[in-house]
Formats: C-alpha cells, structure tokens, sequence
C-alpha cells in the first residue's frame, strides 16, 4: 500500500477532476472521511491492539473482490438514504480511489523495497522496507507539492471522524464485506473487528501525525533489540529524503515489473505512475457519484410517496447498472499490480534502494542526540530501557 499521505493527496486529486465544482468543496469539507476514505481497507493493517482485529479484511481486500466491495457499499448507503454530499458519501467516493492508487504504485515499490523471503537470510532486513519506502514516498510527494517536511505538517484530522466509526460507514462496509466475503457472513464479531480497526488506525494516524519528532524519538528508544526499534521507526515519515535518494524515480532509471508474468523493463517515475492511477480512478468516482445521486433520489421517491399505488421504489441494489458499472470499473483483481490473474503474484524480482542503512543511520543518529541531551545520566542507547510507546505496525 502507499502511505497514508499518498493515498490523501491522490483522493483530493481524483475528487478533484471528478466531482462538480460545488459537490467537490462541499464533499472535501468532510476532511476526516476523506482521509481516512482514502486508506480504503488499510486501516485494518495498523496498529492492531485491540482485539477482535479487522486484520483478515484488510488482507482480503487487497487480495481480491475491491470492485465489488465498494459497489455494495455504495448500494448499502444509497438503500439507506445517504446523502450524495454527505460524510458517508465523502468517505466512499475516497474509498474508490485506493485501488488505483495501490495498483500502479505497487510494482515500483515492490521492486525496490524488496521484500523478506523464507529460505533466503540475506533479505531478513527487508521486512520493514516496504512500509520505509512508502513513507520515504510520501515525504517527497509532500515536499513537492506543499513544500514542507512530514514534521511541519499536521495530518492527524485528515484520519478522524470522531472516537467511533459513524455508523452509516460501518454498516456499509459490514454489509458490503458480507456479500463479497463468505466467512463474514459467518463472523459473529464483523462489526467488532470495523470498530476495533478504524479506532487503532485512529490511534495510530495520531500518534504519527500529531507530534512526529515525538513520535520518532519514542520508537528508537523503546525497549527492545535494534531489528525491532527499526520496524517502530520504519513505520513513521522521515524527516526528508536524504539526498540523491531518487525514491520517485525521477531520473527514470530501469526497474522490474516484480511478477514473473511481467518480466518487462519498466522506466517510469512515481509521478507517472500517479498519473495514469488518476486516469483510472476519475471515472470511478463519476460512477460513485451518479450511483449515490440516483439512490439519493429513488430514496427520497420512497419516502414522499410510500402508499402510492403506482409507486415503485428505484432503489439502487448491488445489481442495479449503476451498481455494476462502479464494480466493473474498479475490477476485482489483487491490488499488488493491476493485472487480472486467478493466483497471487509471488513478485520474484527485486533489486532495492539501500533503505537498510538509511534508516539504521537514522535510528543511530536519534539515539545519539538523546545520549548528548541526556549527558550524564545512563545512555538510553546502551540501556535500551527508554519509555516504550505504543508498538505499531
Ligand atoms: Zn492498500
């Protein structure tokens, strides 16, 4: 998945281009449901301290059946009134992006984070790699387009909408996960695990936005051997990206399609990337938007004139055109790559940045500062007994 700003930038930009004018401003002002929309089913992959976690839908979600989840989403509000400019709807037209986004972006950041492969102890390093890179992404994206580094800007709101999921959004998603997934029917604790995801994934946009310096300082010195302070840190946005660290690609240096199925050389930039996940994900939402503006009529119909003989409520089912067209348009496919295949690429090719070294540099350069602060009482470094925070993932 790209990060968490990556994926709020490029909803604002797809809402951009998609909505109206007026329906885009009043839509955007929802900010905590477009952000937090944005993550699509990410949240569930955070933090995950409270029990039942939501972690099996997050993986579900990514593996397959996004299109399909999304349009009886979608159905489920529209069936239950929700108003088009409305929070509910801020937060589904947000959702429709991520796919796109994590489609096209997944590749490159496959291909250079690299990833840890059973029988192979050479690449035990590159766990947390993955989730470093995206941030590193992240940092670059925000440098570029606002102009400022990761702990100048204050994110946290753009992931809250209150201390509990709204309920409209977690019956949507409940309802949409039981139609795509079998074994949610059968989950007794599905609207547990909704909760207990988005209020962790709450907790941890919180804790990496709010105070970032804080936040960076407390996980390289938590308790704890280096690998794992590492994992804490890798987690949250860099101070900048160090320099000649080209982590959008920019010089347009040959890179791998990682599945084996697309051995092709690849040279685009991340901002390329970008681009066409845009072309992808603007139609997406003009579908979203014109499936919850009927619903939002044919809901209005039922209710003025619910004894009328002739009556006949058009409300928008998972079945409706409408309903099929946002489904087709995200597809159902795995959102490692954008290519339909019945099996999970094993993405085989790789060939990282050096992210190993920049982050332990970074870890080592943190707990020395501490060390000079904190001159004459026990180094924290060689103690490894600092305040522990909160552990994320
Ligand atoms: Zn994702």
């Amino acid at each position: 998945m790209p990060s968490q700003l990556a994926h709020l930038f490029f909803a604002a930009d797809a809402l951009g281009s998609a909505l109206p004018r007026g329906a885009f401003h009043t839509v955007t002002a929802y900010k905590g449901a477009l952000g937090l929309g944005a993550q699509g089913p990410d949240i569930f992959l955070h933090n995950r301290r409270s029990k039942p976690s939501g972690l099996r839908y997050g993986a579900r979600l990514h593996r397959a059946g996004y299109g399909t989840v999304l349009a009886e989403a979608a159905a489920a509000a529209a069936a239950a009134g929700a108003d088009p400019l409305g929070e509910t709807a801020a937060y589904l037209y947000a959702f429709a992006t991520h796919a796109a986004l994590d489609r096209y972006l997944h590749p490159y950041i496959n291909y250079r984070a690299g990833r840890r492969e059973r029988g192979r102890p050479e690449t035990a390093l590159l766990g947390p790699m993955h989730a470093y890179l995206e941030r590193l992404i992240d940092t670059a994206l925000l440098s570029a387009r606002l102009g400022v580094a990761p702990c100048d800007a204050r994110f946290h709101a753009y992931f809250d909408v209150g201390s509990q999921l709204p309920q409209p959004i977690a019956s949507a998603l409940a309802v949409a996960f039981e139609a795509e997934i079998p074994s949610a029917r059968r989950d007794g604790l599905l609207y547990e695990r909704i909760a207990n995801g988005y209020r962790d994934a709450r907790s941890y946009y919180a804790w990496a936005h709010r105070d970032l310096p804080a936040a960076r300082r407390a996980a390289a010195l938590s308790a704890g051997p280096l690998a794992d302070r590492m994992r804490r840190l890798a987690i949250l946005h860099p101070e900048a990206v160090p320099l000649g660290l080209d982590v959008l690609n920019l010089r347009r240096r040959v890179w791998r399609d990682p599945c084996p199925s697309g051995r092709k050389r690849r040279t685009e930039s991340v901002p390329q990337l970008y681009a066409e996940a845009l072309d992808h994900a603007v139609p997406v939402v003009r579908a979203l938007f014109s499936l919850l503006n009927r619903g939002s009529e044919a809901y209005a119909k039922t209710a003025a004139e619910p004894n009328h003989p002739t009556h006949t409520p058009l409300r928008p089912g998972s079945t409706a055109p409408s309903a099929l067209r946002v489904r087709t348009l995200v597809g159902d496919s795995d959102l490692s790559d954008h290519y339909n295949r019945p099996s999970r690429c094993s993405k085989h090719y790789s060939n990282p940045l050096p992210l190993y070294r920049i982050l332990e540099r970074q870890l080592l350069e943190i707990l020395e500062t501490a060390e000079l602060t904190q001159r004459g009482q026990p180094s924290e470094r060689s103690a490894g007994r600092a305040t522990t925070p909160h552990e994320r993932s």
